[in-house]
């Protein structure tokens, strides 16, 4: 038997404590709310709407250097971090709206799981697809819950049903709404065998919760088997049981059951039961595998991690930028000697900072599943995997997602294509845009997922490259890779763009699924790919 050290042992209860995870819905599903409810159950935040001030403004999101100086903690970063129940909990941000971008996704490469957030009265949503799709893949579990109970909603029913269809994933619901908007009067907790009540009366003595007997029903005298929605609950759950999916923490844990919440954030109602059910079977950090398939555990005591997003400061005045780097294995400490990967190039770690630490001078404690932020003068790309020690890591590298929005890009002024060049290849390569080119006249064309993306480009090209830079909207475009061996150059047309990638690769950027399938049609043997 290997003689666990001390200090393996402590490295090992800090992992086993960790849960890291990102919360994603669609825009005004209810997200940044749970988010503070859940922050405000750790004691991260004093008040709710904290999460929410950084909501206003256009780029008050690319602020949060800022606005975390003026608070001194950083509830407004893409990480979040506080304790509940003896587990370090990391939330990670993936924005919706304008913000949306390939960070998103990359943020997803990151977590050990996903929580979806819901409008019970909307259901799953285009956003959610894409976003769930990309969790799918890793294989991580994914815990839903339906929001906003407190209004009128769509049958619950219909809502696991849809999602179980629309996702293709099985659904085990873990308690059942009992009504619903004014004649919501709280949930059926079928895995703890219990009620939780919605507004706790004095009636049945303020009580929370009533349990419930082997039978699943209230034992004895209760106000509440008065109720229609009483009897009917109970039939939903008699029906839930006997033709629902079985509850299996193993089909959890490989992501093809995810356990359904209902709940009610804005009144905090249902978030509680939520996390608490959540930490139970969420699992903490576990090992990375390598490109030479090699699997590195979460307690070596090494030191390595991958970069999965890097956030430029919009503000002018600080060019500096911050790789977030997910820990795979051991400690960080202050001023760690590391090699770069992809250079071999050593590197001591001196600046650097974790997300919400009570003192952000310090990163004390990060070991594998935390984030921590690296101060980057144009080191590190997208991708990266930096380790202490002689053992040679190397992780994989993150995939490349579609690109669903293009643009034309060119200098303001000819006479600085030198610094155009530059940037344009630098962002690229750092993973903030993907370029494209087309055939013959080498136009370039920029692709993203998000219109943020483009800003945040013009704006880099600009401070850091000084490179004005003119862009044309191309708008959205369905990009389809194609077999060089199957390409013929007169396939092309102002319907289906013939461009190729910075790797040489020949794809087609169609104006719609129209075009596409026109094409389809007229060239049967053609086979068109598309990214993740
Ligand atoms: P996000 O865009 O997903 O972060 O959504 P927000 O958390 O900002 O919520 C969008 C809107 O829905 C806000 O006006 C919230 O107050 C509201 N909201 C969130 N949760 C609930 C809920 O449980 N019930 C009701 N009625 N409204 C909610």
């Amino acid at each position: 038997m290997i003689n666990e050290t001390k200090e393996n042992k402590e490295l090992k209860k800090e992992v086993e404590s960790r849960r890291t995870f990102a919360i994603i819905s669609h825009p005004d599903a209810g997200k940044t709310t749970i988010t503070e409810q859940l922050l405000l159950f750790g004691g991260a935040i004093r008040q709710a709407g904290t999460v929410k001030a950084k909501k206003s403004g256009k780029f008050a999101k690319s602020d949060w250097m800022e606005i975390e100086k003026q608070r001194g903690i950083s509830v407004t970063s893409s990480v979040m971090q506080f304790d509940y129940d003896e587990k370090r909990i990391n939330i990670l941000d993936t924005p919706g709206h304008e913000d949306f971008s390939e960070d998103t996704y990359r943020t997803l490469m990151a977590v050990d799981a996903a929580v979806m957030v819901v409008d019970s009265a909307k259901g799953i949503e285009e956003q959610t697809k894409k976003l769930f799709k990309v969790c799918r893949m890793r294989g991580i579990p994914i815990f839903t819950f339906m929001n906003k109970l407190d209004r009128d909603g769509r049958e619950p029913l219909e809502l696991v049903e849809e999602l179980e269809e629309v996702l293709e994933i099985d659904a085990y619901p873990m308690n059942w709404p009992i009504g619903s908007g004014k004649n919501f009067l709280g949930l059926y907790d079928l895995y703890h065998n219990r009620i939780e009540m919605f507004r706790p009366d004095e009636s049945n003595q303020g009580e929370r919760f009533i349990p419930l007997n082997n039978e699943g029903a209230i034992e004895g005298e209760h106000k509440l088997k008065r109720e229609s929605l009483y009897d009917q609950v109970l039939e939903e759950a008699m029906l839930l049981r006997e033709a629902g999916n079985d509850f299996s923490e193993k089909a959890i844990l490989d992501g093809k059951l995810t356990p359904v919440f209902f709940g009610s954030a804005l009144t905090n109602f249902g978030v509680q039961t939520f996390l608490e059910t959540f930490l139970q079977f969420a699992p903490a950090p576990t090992e990375h595998i390598d490109v030479d398939g090699k699997e590195v555990s979460p307690t070596k005591e090494e030191f390595s991690g991958f970069i999965f997003k890097i956030q430029a400061n919009m503000d002018p005045k600080h060019r500096d930028r911050i790789a977030f780097v997910r820990i795979c294995s051991g400690d960080f400490e202050r001023g760690i000697d590391v090699t770069l990967a992809r250079t071999n190039k050593k590197m001591k770690l001196s600046n650097s900072t974790q997300f919400m630490a009570e003192n952000r001078e310090s990163v004390k404690g990060a070991v594998a599943g935390d984030i921590i932020g690296l101060y980057d003068t144009g080191n590190f790309q997208i991708g990266d995997t930096i380790y202490e020690g002689k053992q040679a890591i190397k992780f994989e590298s993150l995939p490349q997602f579609t690109p669903e929005l293009f643009i034309k890009v060119e200098p303001k002024n000819v006479m600085k294509q030198k610094s155009f060049h530059k940037g344009i290849n630098q962002l690229v390569q750092e993973g903030a845009i993907q370029l494209y080119k087309t055939y013959h006249t080498e136009t370039y064309i920029i692709g993203a997922v998000g219109q943020l993306q483009f800003e945040v480009f013009q704006h880099r090209m600009l401070n850091e490259y000084n490179s004005e830079v003119v862009m044309t909207s191309i708008g959205s475009r369905i990009a389809r890779w194609i077999d060089p061996e199957q390409l013929d150059e007169n396939m092309g047309s102002s319907r289906n763009m013939l461009v190729k990638d910075r790797f040489g690769r020949p794809l087609f950027l169609f104006e719609n699924q129209f075009a596409e399938r026109w094409f389809s049609d007229k060239y049967p043997e053609v086979q068109l790919t598309s990214l993740l």
